[in-house]
């Protein structure tokens, strides 16, 4: 199995590992800077997922709804919190379940406790970078916030987790990565307020697990 992208929380070309990769936000994809074949990928390059027709970033949230639900998932369960069909999510559960009987289960929970790892990092860099900011736009633009945006829908049960225990600037990466904004107009710019209706989104959607240990 190829190493996962960002072992250190430094996300690197695949080719030839350069390392002042360019995110493109629009495509949530990276591109190195050298011309070469194969210069634009994505986290799930090099993976085992990688020949899966199903996104990492769709994966991952599933093994960890999995994997910290004390009393099972259930595909709708899945289906709701991810956006696959429930007939996909079914076939996830399947898989995912067959592959906790084998080790196969131990290097996917390896993954996404390295994505967790990639996670801290990042948001410790942008945390340090930033504290003394004001400007949204600013805060946002930093490259460690856009990678965490970069890691797609896999980020959000990491941002909401963070958001629970310390309010910071997390709704725009939300918006981004969801395409949705539950923050009524009059609301916009009142942190504390945004920070609720976006946890009660979250909880609606099962990234935030409610009785978790
Ligand atoms: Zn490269």
């Amino acid at each position: 199995m190829a190493r996962f992208r960002w072992p250190d929380g430094q996300v690197t070309c695949p080719t030839c590992g350069r390392r002042d990769v360019r995110f493109i936000p629009t495509r949530r994809i990276w591109q190195c800077q050298s011309n070469h074949a194969r210069r634009q990928f994505s986290i799930q390059a090099g993976t085992i997922f990688e020949d899966s027709p199903i996104g990492l970033r769709k994966w991952l949230p599933a093994i960890w709804m999995i994997a910290n639900a004390k009393n099972g998932v259930s595909s709708y369960e899945i289906h709701r919190a991810i956006g696959v069909t429930q007939k996909t999510a079914w076939s996830m559960l399947h898989r995912i379940r067959l592959a906790m009987q084998s080790e196969t289960f131990d290097q996917m929970r390896g993954q996404a406790a390295v994505l967790k790892i990639a996670f801290e990092r990042l948001t410790e860099d942008w945390q340090r970078d930033t504290r003394h900011l004001s400007f949204d736009r600013q805060i946002a633009m930093h490259p460690s916030y856009q990678a965490i945006i970069g890691m797609g829908p896999a980020a959000l049960p990491l941002i909401f987790d963070a958001l629970q225990n310390e309010l910071d600037h997390w709704f725009y990466a939300l918006a981004v990565i969801t395409r949705e904004n539950p923050v009524p107009q009059n609301e916009a710019g009142h942190m504390e307020q945004m920070r609720e209706r976006w946890l009660a989104w979250g909880r609606r959607r099962g990234y935030i697990q409610q009785n978790a240990a």
